[in-house]
């Protein structure tokens, strides 16, 4: 690695500043360039469902970083600019400014957007929640709004829910789907927090798809089943598209998402990818994945930084992700398994704990107010320990003290 090198960063999200702060914490003393089409420092994204929309976060809150800590580390800073081609031949960026950018090194952290519903006719009164624009602006338009009505009932949706039921305002959810956050969470789970939702007044209709006739005040929503929701704020959170347009025009190996190797190295040995972009295999999981969560954008970002330095860090986490809606905090820990039967640990009303075990060992586990429990869970997972069910169930007992084999 020499100072002549430049290396290179596509995408300022959570991912690509963790790329950027890593390489100079290694010792890289190159160019490090770092572009995003926003133009903000790269910033968190689990707020922008809960606090800022709420109004008690302010956007420089969710900055892992600033502009004036980026250029302490000597990192050029091309925000407001948006990447349109990778040469892979020529190692060149074009970006849609006109800019070139000649790398060494490439790191696409691009992200996703969110996905757009087709039938559904953009109108001021309709968001899909990304950014942190988008989270301020829908932050003020749930204060005036008379009728909330969120489409998906996914992350971004349930959410969005909480938010506006902690304003006090009606709110419908509508999920195509028969389950909440169906691809996530098991049926146990996803109807314990179906009830959660009912149980904060929200009307909830699963396996519903609407049709929409926009209108100067809002959007009329026709259900199936005859019934109408005249909404003035329409969310939609229906999912997310990984941005991996560049990489596949530029030949790389795309299969949901860039396929990168333990490393986050790419097809292209002189490109890597991290965060919700790109596609690894979770040795955990025993199958490829492409995680869309806080933990994996920091941490794939954070080894595929070394691992462009000469280092031999993989990637090997147990993907964990979190939710927070009124006053649950619902943690997963591993990728739950289909078709296996929980084993429930009821602490109260509002704790608990689902345990997959998958041949006697604990592959997955979700916690609801039980943050502790997914501490013990992980430290089990990793030593690969096989709880006892029957003590796993009795809720007296503390986790910690457990015996296991
Ligand atoms: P998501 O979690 O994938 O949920 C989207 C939901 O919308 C799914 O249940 C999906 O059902 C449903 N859906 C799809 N098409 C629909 C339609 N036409 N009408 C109604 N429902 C429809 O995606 P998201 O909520 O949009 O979130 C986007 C990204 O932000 C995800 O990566 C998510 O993990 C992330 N996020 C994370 C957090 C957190 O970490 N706590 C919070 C917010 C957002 P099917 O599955 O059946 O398609």
């Amino acid at each position: 690695m020499t100072k002549q090198e430049t290396f290179v960063i596509l995408g300022a999200g959570q991912a690509g500043g963790w790329v950027a702060i890593t390489l100079r914490n290694e010792g890289f003393e190159g160019r490090i360039v770092l572009l995003g089409d926003e133009p903000h420092p790269p910033y968190e994204r689990p707020p922008l469902s809960k606090d800022v929309l709420k109004g008690d976060a302010t956007l420089e809150s969710t900055y892992i970083t600033t502009v004036e800590a980026l250029a302490e580390l000597n990192v050029e800073c091309w925000f407001g600019e948006l990447a349109t081609a990778i040469d892979r031949e020529a190692r060149v960026v074009t970006c849609a400014s006109g800019r070139t950018l000649n790398y060494d090194t490439l790191f696409i952290t691009l992200g996703g957007a969110a996905r757009k519903l087709p039938h559904l006719p953009a109108s001021e009164r309709v968001f899909y929640l990304r950014g942190l624009e988008d989270a301020t602006r829908i932050g003020a338009a749930m204060k005036r709004a008379k009728q909330v009505l969120v489409i998906g009932g996914g992350w971004i949706g349930l959410e969005v829910a909480a938010a506006a039921r902690s304003f006090g305002k009606p709110v419908v959810v509508a999920e195509a789907g028969p389950a909440l956050c169906g691809r996530s969470l098991p049926p146990d789970v996803s109807t314990w927090l179906a009830d959660l939702h009912r149980s904060q007044g929200v009307d909830l209709r699963l396996q519903q798809s609407a049709k929409f006739e926009p209108h100067e005040g809002g959007v009329l929503a026709s259900f199936p089943d005859g019934s109408q929701v005249d909404a003035d704020l329409v969310v939609v959170g229906i999912g997310l598209v990984p941005n991996v347009e560049l990489a596949q025009a530029s030949g790389l190996q795309v299969e949901d998402g860039i396929v990168t190797d333990a490393q986050g190295r790419t097809s292209d040995p002189r490109i890597f990818a991290a965060g919700d972009v790109a596609n690894h295999h979770n040795r955990h999981s025993a199958r490829r994945l492409r995680l869309e969560s806080w933990a994996n954008a920091q941490n794939q970002a954070i080894v595929a930084a070394k691992a462009a330095l000469g280092h031999d860090d993989e990637y090997h986490e147990i993907p964990w992700f979190w939710s927070d809606q009124y006053d649950t905090n619902l943690q997963i820990l591993g990728m739950p398994p289909a078709g296996v039967t929980p084993v429930v640990r009821v602490y109260n009303d509002s704790k608990r704990a689902y345990f997959y075990l998958v041949d006697g060992k604990l592959q997955s586990v979700i916690a609801i107010n039980a943050g502790r429990d997914i501490k013990v869970c992980k430290k089990w997972m990793l030593a690969g320990v096989a709880p006892v069910a029957a003590d796993l169930v009795d809720g007296t007992r503390d986790l910690q003290k457990l015996p296991a084999v």
